[in-house]
């Protein structure tokens, strides 16, 4: 089987980066990252068009396709420093969740078990079932992955539309399997009206830990953070980090399914997950809910573009560091002595 490509539109990789065939492992055999299109939205309960998320985040940057980016906050290349390879979407049919959703897991199994780190562009939130299910068993790491989560809606719905499979639900499903430990679970950015008092009582039942946008505001991001870091990793071997675009006020991000007003600015997103992927083992990523059809002058497809960039930048200069036993100093002028 030849490279499948991308679902929808030409075949391009993410900025250029060089491309990957998953049916031939010593074609990302030295992979640091390998980043995959899951073009899904077959689990939306409102809006669709997140099956062309994929294609708007990695074509959306003016600056040219040459798989080379040069941070300024960070010094390092986070395209180059890291080996890092697009393998094209997996074939997702929005019409078949469950078929959708095992594809998914293979290649996400197929790709940790290789000693890379899946970087996954979505699609609707479904697919972080798939993705942290295949991360778990491909490192062997089953019950020990923190998960830390950003969104505006908690994902730990019961049954919708008669269906356990679905945007609202995928961490019910993940802390159901005993894929991941509900203590282990931390959530980023709620608020809003929804979801209701039982499924809060559930989601404390399982010891799950979730900042709600009033907390966050009222103690500040950087303590909440700090507490959040700290609890990930107790007992737990890595980190997954899913980031629902819709976690940003719709403000700078209205290109998306489900809007909440009242997020985090776009700034305190790409600070903090440069920051995570800076501090934390990441053993698995993805970036879902960028919804091109609802978008508006590629705002939000370009702040997934970068929320994807600052964690490659950010895992990179963490590697830098550990080689040459540097630190990195965010308050370090961009030209030395100026
Ligand atoms: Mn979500
Ligand atoms: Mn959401």
């Amino acid at each position: 089987m030849t490279r499948y490509g991308s679902m929808y539109g030409p075949n391009i990789t993410f900025l250029g980066v060089d491309e990957c065939d998953i049916e031939i492992p010593e074609s990302f055999a030295d992979a640091d990252v390998v980043i995959v299109g899951a073009p899904f939205d077959g689990g939306t309960s409102y809006r669709s068009g997140a099956r062309f998320g994929p294609k708007a985040m990695r074509e959306v940057c003016n600056e040219e396709h040459n798989g080379s980016r040069e941070s300024m906050a960070l010094r390092v290349n986070g395209l180059k420093d890291l080996r890092v390879y697009d393998m094209g979407d997996v074939e997702m049919y929005s019409g078949d969740a469950v078929k959708s959703c095992e594809n998914l897991e293979k290649v996400i199994e197929k790709i940790t078990a290789s000693g890379a780190i899946p970087l996954v562009l979505g699609g609707d939130h479904t697919v972080t079932w798939p993705n942290v299910t295949g991360v778990a068993r491909g490192a062997d790491m089953w019950g020990r992955v923190g998960v830390i989560h950003f969104d505006a809606h908690a994902d730990t719905g019961d049954i919708a539309f008669g269906s356990l499979v679905g945007h609202g639900q995928p961490m019910r499903l993940l802390i159901d399997s005993g894929a991941v430990r509900g203590d282990r679970f931390i959530q980023v950015g709620l608020r809003g009206y929804w979801p209701p008092p039982d499924i809060l009582d559930w989601m404390a039942a399982q010891g799950m830990r979730s900042y709600e946008m009033t907390e966050i505001v009222h103690r500040g991001l950087k303590e909440c953070i700090d507490e959040a870091i700290e609890l990930a990793l107790q007992e737990c071997d890595a980190i997954y980090l899913s980031v629902d675009i819709d976690v940003v006020d719709p403000g700078s991000a209205p290109g998306t399914g489900t809007p909440e007003p009242g997020g985090l600015t776009s700034r305190e997103l790409l600070d903090t997950v440069r920051r995570m992927a800076y501090q934390l083992p990441i053993v698995g990523v993805d970036v879902v809910e960028v919804s091109p059809p609802y978008d508006h002058a590629d705002i939000t497809a370009l702040l997934g573009n970068r929320v994807v960039l600052e964690v490659l930048s950010g895992m990179a200069r963490r590697s830098k560091d550990a080689r040459d036993g540097t630190t990195w100093n965010p308050g370090q002028p961009i030209l030395d002595g100026r």
